[in-house]
């Protein structure tokens, strides 16, 4: 509860390492330094409140269970919302009695250091809350494979998190992967127009679109289509991109330039499978590493960019013509992160809603986390939940106690 406060106190300072961390905008980095104190002052009003159970069995006798800290945790967090991911995973597993060893990504270690300074602040015993700093091939595997860890909690590549589940197999360790995805935007021609539009802008290019949640495939009722690409593409050709710390900065630039390289290849690719460039396709010259928000049509749901994480400001738009159509496009990936769905039918929603593989979906909204609920993918989007009272699943085992009583 104390360095929920302190990150509040210093939430200024925060914000702006956040930014200069990652190339975030501001705006952005304040909202995620809110969410990391209110993630540990949720789960530090969840140690009183979180134990056992006394059950009727069918044994004389009394049946019990405790829940009782897994031991050390290695947490080993991407580049792309650092202080967010450090503190929805490390104060879950602080709070239930666990110590956490975190490596934050190579690319990004500078709130995740205060924080630990902050800790110490807050009164946390040194040695409770370690981070430690490297490459994932040294850092990250001496984490996987050190015989005192008990528990990886992993969020990154799906590529990555393969390796993490091989590793921690040698000593069983147990193992929750938040990973990739390629969710579906999935609208309906009677929706609220505009404010699918201002939505299908927001959730695909916040954080540049290097968001796990970003909703990539953006699958449009025929009808409404053409009339969407144009809202579409005029929207995309209106955001602000520039200075991370520009209070009016609504996009910033890549994380690395060799991230850029990356996502540039896939607008490659997409051209050279005879995709459509409506907006953007171009890497800005000069210095820093931006990228216009770049708009696909002409996809085929085959093509790459309508199947692997881009990770960048780049969006796939495809047309559907029945729900029953627009469900089965939604599905066809490997991941099932995210995702959106837009109507005004309630029942036609909630349906929908039902049908999609995927572990998280808003009605008319682009949001994706909230520090309340589970959250988490389905396939390979991942194994476990973060975030709400789930979450503690991950960090604490059972204990069975009977008493014989004759
Ligand atoms: P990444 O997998 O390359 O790296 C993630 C972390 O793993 C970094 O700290 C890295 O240093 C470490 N690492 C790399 N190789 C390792 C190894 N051999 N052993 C141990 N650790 C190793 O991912 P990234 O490029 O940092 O982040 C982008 C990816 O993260 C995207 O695929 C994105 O979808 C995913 N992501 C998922 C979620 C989610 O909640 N599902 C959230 C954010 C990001
Ligand atoms: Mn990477």
């Amino acid at each position: 509860m104390r360095l929920s406060q302190l990150i509040r106190d210093n939430a200024d300072e925060l914000a702006k390492l956040e930014s200069r961390n990652v190339g975030k905008p501001i705006r952005d980095s304040r909202d995620e330094v809110a969410l990391a104190a209110n993630c540990f002052e949720y789960y530090a009003g969840a140690t009183n409140k979180i134990g056992g159970q006394t059950i009727p069995g069918a044994a004389p006798g009394v049946l019990m269970t405790f829940r009782e800290p897994v031991g050390v945790c290695g947490i080993i967090v991407p580049w792309n919302f650092p202080i967010a991911i450090t503190a929805w995973k490390s104060s879950p597993a602080l709070a239930m009695g666990n110590t956490v060893v975190l490596k934050p990504a190579e690319q990004t270690p500078m709130t995740a250091l205060r924080l630990a300074e902050l800790a110490l602040e807050a009164g946390m015993p040194e040695g409770v809350f370690t981070v430690l700093t490297g490459p994932g091939s040294v850092a990250g595997e001496a984490i996987l494979t050190h015989p005192l860890v008990r528990k990886l909690a992993f969020t990154g590549s799906t590529e990555i998190g393969r390796r993490v589940m091989e590793l921690g197999a040698r000593d069983i360790k147990r193992v929750s992967l938040e990973l990739g995805g390629k969710s579906a935007n999935l609208i309906f021609d009677d929706c609220d127009f505009d404010r699918a539009v201002a939505s299908a802008v927001s959730s695909s290019l916040g954080n540049a679109g290097q968001d796990c949640c970003a909703r990539s495939r953006i699958l449009v009722q025929r009808s409404i289509h053409d009339r969407f690409v144009q809202a579409l593409t005029d929207a995309f050709e209106k955001v602000i991109v520039g200075d991370p710390l520009a209070d009016a900065t609504e996009m910033g630039p890549l994380v690395t330039r060799s991230h850029r390289e990356r996502v540039m290849s896939y607008i490659d690719a997409g051209r050279a499978e005879g995709a459509t460039l409506a907006a953007g396709g171009k890497a800005r010259e000069g210095a820093g590493t931006y990228l216009d928000p770049t708009v696909f049509v002409d996809v085929k749901p085959e093509m790459k960019i309508a199947r692997e994480e881009i990770f960048g400001p780049v969006v796939a738009v495809m047309p559907f013509d029945s729900e029953e159509d627009g469900v089965r496009m939604a599905n066809d990936s490997i991941y099932g992160l995210s995702g959106s769905i837009w109507t005004r039918d309630g029942s036609r929603a909630l349906r929908v809603a039902r049908a999609f593989e995927t572990g998280n979906i808003s009605i008319n909204s682009g949001s994706s986390v909230h520090l309340e609920a589970p959250f988490g993918g389905v396939k390979q989007s991942g194994i476990g939940r973060e975030l709400g009272l789930a979450a503690l699943d991950a960090y604490t085992e059972w204990k069975t106690v009977y008493i014989d009583v004759s």
